[in-house]
């Protein structure tokens, strides 16, 4: 029996089976006589090669915390490996987990984070309730199923948020497919979604006038992500799709410039009052634009010269495409939506609240409290004889980026034009690589202290990385190979 490519409602076909025929093929009794069908496999025993995305409205602040469904719909075609169902990366602050209620067999988990895990930790999370728009998506299941949700404690270890059983043929499940927006085109494509890490990259604030620049972004930015390793060597494993959806005018909502606008995407600068940070908020609008077209990751490119962006694991990476620094932001802000990255960065002012001290081990690949050297997460690649922590000149370098900092802060205050803001950046850029050609374990895998904003206590792996600055050597061998498994796990 050929298993049916789109979710059927069961029960209707059951009950109204005489109304409507042509739903009852999916339950349909294999003909008498007919060849044995193959064994299905893992994948299609339990599932539909559809995807369910489950709206999520995540409420907390003040210590409360609450995940609620605000609906259930067909996500399009399911991109994802067929054989890589559970998650074994262990990323994320977040993980879903989808079982078979009687047996409490795990058929799929995906680790990931949010905008709400982030806003959480802001200042203003302990005096106001926010609701914040999230989503999760798996493979459409065959059988009703429990989703549960689990967020980390205070150790970084799981706990149950949300639990809920879904049952793919209630009234509340919507089988309509995405309605159509915009036109995907393919930028390269190496073969079947199912074996391939599956990219789309969508524009915001960019008018049907702008549309050829944003073909020429994607294709220059996508060109630029393509010369890091390891994606250069890992190219064939990718395919690139892109969406067209124009907004009404040029550029997006920047509130603190009083710049006002509204995007089919609602990208917008100033996130948790950071004027760099950009992303959108509402999921909804970005799920539904993303569904014209199979994906396991997403790119956003802004339409605005002002610096800026924003990666998310596994929910939403920014890149403002018409910056001088455009190039460094896809990678780096790619980086932390596809791998899970943390920032290595620590010198820069955040809206996360920051200098709590003691620090249970992070999750993120390639920062660490460093507890137990011996037992240092990437110990295999640091070479004999480098010391742990390994030493850097760190207080000349934060006297030197606070610097720049400082004048940079000068300018904005100013109302400087972007392009001066870019040249400050050079000018850093340069001063940063004469710094570190001086570093005695430059290009060395060691545990150095200053990481993910914190001056003290986290340490990263190398002295330099393009998820620390932006002179653009590349990821380090840790980043390196924390992007070669998310690679590996969606292409087997
Ligand atoms: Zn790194």
């Amino acid at each position: 029996m050929k298993a049916p490519t789109r979710p059927v409602r069961a029960r209707a076909a059951l009950a109204g089976a005489l109304l409507l025929p042509a739903l009852s093929f999916s339950t349909a009794a294999p003909v008498a006589g007919a060849p044995a069908a193959p064994a299905p496999d893992a994948f299609s025993r339990d599932f539909l090669p559809r995807t369910m995305r489950i709206n999520l409205f995540h409420t907390g602040g003040k210590g409360v915390e609450i995940l609620a469904v605000e609906g259930i719909r067909d996500d399009g075609p399911w991109a994802g490996s067929r054989t890589q169902l559970v998650d074994e990366l262990g990323l994320g602050a977040y993980l879903v987990e989808v079982l078979d209620p009687p047996t409490q067999r795990l058929l799929y988990s995906r680790g990931y984070s949010s905008l709400f895990g982030e806003w959480e930790t802001t200042a203003e999370a302990k005096s106001v309730h926010r609701t914040l728009r999230e989503s999760v998506r798996f493979p459409w299941p065959r059988r009703p199923v429990q989703v549960v949700v689990k967020r980390r404690d205070k150790q970084n270890l799981f706990h149950e948020l949300f639990t809920q059983l879904v049952d793919p043929s209630a009234r509340e499940v919507n089988l309509a497919s995405p309605p159509q927006q915009g036109s995907v085109w393919t930028v390269f494509e190496n073969g079947p979604t199912e074996t391939k890490v599956d990219l789309l990259v969508l524009g915001d604030g960019y008018s049907s006038k702008d549309l050829p620049k944003f073909h020429d972004d994607v294709k220059r930015l996508v060109g630029v992500l393509f010369t890091y390793e390891p994606f250069k060597s890992r190219q064939a494993d990718f395919n690139v799709r892109a969406l067209d959806v124009p907004s009404p005018q040029s550029g997006v909502l920047r509130p603190q410039s009083g710049v006002y606008l509204r995007t089919p995407l609602s990208v917008q600068y100033d996130v948790f009052g950071s004027e760099r940070y950009v992303l959108t908020y509402d999921d909804q609008a970005l799920r539904e634009a993303a569904a014209q077209a199979p994906y396991d990751a997403i790119a956003i490119l802004v339409n605005d010269s002002v610096y800026g962006g924003g990666g998310i694991y596994n929910d939403q990476a920014t890149c403002a495409a018409g910056t001088g620094f455009a190039d460094y932001v896809f990678v780096h802000e790619f980086g932390h939506a596809f791998a899970g990255l943390g920032d290595e960065y620590y010198t820069s002012d955040v809206a996360y609240e920051t200098g709590r001290g003691d620090f249970p081990e992070p999750w993120e690949p390639n920062v660490t409290a460093l507890k137990d050297p011996d037992a240092l997460k990437w110990r295999d690649l640091v070479a004999a004889g480098t010391p742990l922590p390994t030493p850097w000149s760190k207080e000349a370098f934060e006297k030197q980026s606070l610097a720049y900092q400082a004048r940079r802060k000068k300018l904005l205050a100013g109302g400087a034009a972007p392009s001066e803001v870019d040249a400050l950046f050079r000018e850093q850029r340069e001063a940063e690589k004469r710094f570190f050609s001086a570093e005695k374990y430059l290009g060395k895998v060691g545990a150095f202290e200053g990481a993910s904003y914190e001056a003290h206590g986290l340490y990263r792996p190398s002295v330099d990385c393009i998820m620390f600055t932006r002179t653009t050597g590349g990821f380090c061998p840790v980043c390196r190979r924390a992007i070669e498994r998310v690679i590996d796990t969606q292409t087997r």
